[in-house]
């Protein structure tokens, strides 16, 4: 069933670290070996053997609308038939930045990048240069990308690999970085009191989505935007996973609390690679050139890039979070009854299109221990049932499912069928 994969596998190891290009995809937490794709089309993937899946992955979260969507394709082509880069300024970059500013309520100036680690990583030198201080505060189980300072107690592939503190990673950056608890504003306090004056910023994924699926507890992150305010630091929302995916404003607008910087990625380049941050003028006009703090790109707001994102973001209106989340929620009801009827030990996470299925004794997971107490075993044999019958899940526990419009009530009833056979079978 997988033969041309398990031989796709065996060459590419021969010249890629690992036979991968990021970690996550080698499937080594659940424990098989990756399946190499061909095509994409709607809520469906085809792999090199020719077995269909219906995919509840959606690239990490960016295919909103599915694979092959026909507006992000055609604005794809357009585009291209004029070039495929200048280096210089584009009239899109101005109109993406103006859609921008309109549907994320605390941007009013934004720079693009080429992905979410370089948008994180320029965010916290942003914040570093902007406040003169140096020390930054990140939380257990995020994952702000493979940036130095990031790659401690990281959640997502650095997590799922058991590698939370990379070698390679010195440590005289590591010690600028401190770990509070998700979902605990008085491990934050505690660090701010202990380092006055010298914390630049608060990072935290407003709803963590790189330990599987974990919301913000009532009023974490008021908590967090109060500390801020008093210590005078930034607060930066990574909001690279959540950013035009749980809605049009991102997590920011869902919990009605509003960043110093925020970060974006993933959805915002309608799956190409791009990323941005963006924030008060005051802040952003400390970026060169206007400022003094010095962040660059050859291909940043490149034009193929720019339209394919675009075309996705005109599209972000209440309709389309509606109907995102009519389908999530009636995934969700299917396995939560699945759940009982199987008498399986597990609880879903959920915030409208993205979710986590968490095999775990325990009945809430709020938090990075949580996390780390879920069956990672279960999860690997959850997830090969669930490909053998043509479901394609996130191969990790620490993962988010992100599902898409592309998605039909067949679709949808087969999901759910699938998710008890696999349950009864583990
Ligand atoms: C995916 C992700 C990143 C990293 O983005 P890349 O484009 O993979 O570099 C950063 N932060 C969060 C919250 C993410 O989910």
């Amino acid at each position: 069933m997988y033969k041309k994969s398990i031989q796709a596998f065996k060459e590419s190891l021969e010249v890629i670290p690992g036979g991968v290009n990021s970690p996550v995809r080698a499937f080594k937490s659940v424990k098989c070996d990756p399946i190499f794709f061909e095509k994409g089309l709607g809520s469906k993937l085809y792999d090199i053997d020719g077995n269909e899946y219906i995919d509840c992955v959606s690239s990490w979260g960016p295919l909103i609308f599915g694979h092959s969507d026909s507006e992000t394709i055609s604005a794809i082509n357009l585009c291209s038939e004029q070039g495929t880069t200048y280096g210089a300024p584009t009239l899109i970059e101005t109109e993406i930045a103006k859609t921008i500013i309109d549907m994320v309520p605390s941007i009013e100036s934004v720079r693009m990048v080429n992905s979410g680690t370089e948008a994180t990583m320029s965010a916290i030198r942003l914040a570093r240069g902007y406040t003169n201080k140096e020390i930054i505060i990140k939380f257990a189980g995020n994952y702000h990308g493979h940036g130095d300072s990031f790659l401690i107690k990281a959640g997502s592939g650095a997590l799922t690999l058991g590698l939370p503190d990379s070698p390679g990673v010195t440590k005289n950056i590591a010690k600028d970085t401190m770990i509070a608890r998700f979902n605990d504003a008085s491990s934050v306090e505690e660090i701010l009191n202990k380092n006055t004056d010298n914390v630049a910023a608060i990072i935290v994924e407003p709803i963590a989505g790189n330990m599987g699926l974990v919301t913000p507890n009532y009023d974490f992150l008021k908590s967090l935007k109060e500390m801020s305010v008093r210590h005078q630091c930034l607060l930066i929302f990574d909001e690279v996973m959540t950013g035009f995916r749980v809605s049009a404003g991102g997590a920011q607008e869902l919990y009605n609390v509003l960043p110093d910087i925020t970060t974006l990625g993933k959805v915002i380049g309608g799956g190409l690679p791009v990323g941005a941050y963006g924030g008060n003028k005051k802040i952003m006009n400390f970026l060169a050139p206007k400022g003094p703090v010095y962040q660059a790109g050859t291909l940043s707001g490149n034009p193929l890039a720019m339209n394919a994102g675009l075309s996705v973001l005109k599209r972000l209106n209440l309709n389309t979070f509606k109907t995102l989340e009519n389908i999530s929620a009636k995934i969700y009801d299917g396995f939560i009854n699945n759940i009982k009827e199987t008498d399986s030990k597990a609880v879903i996470n959920r915030v409208g299109s993205m979710m986590t299925l968490f095999f775990t004794e325990s009945n809430s997971v709020s938090n990075f221990d949580d996390a780390l107490n879920c069956d990672t075993d279960k999860y690997a044999k959850y997830f090969k049932n669930m490909l053998d019958l043509g479901i394609y899940l996130p191969p990790s526990q620490y993962e988010c499912c992100f599902f898409s419009t592309a998605l039909s009530d067949g679709d949808i009833d087969k999901i759910i069928k699938s998710n008890k056979i696999a349950l009864k079978n583990l």
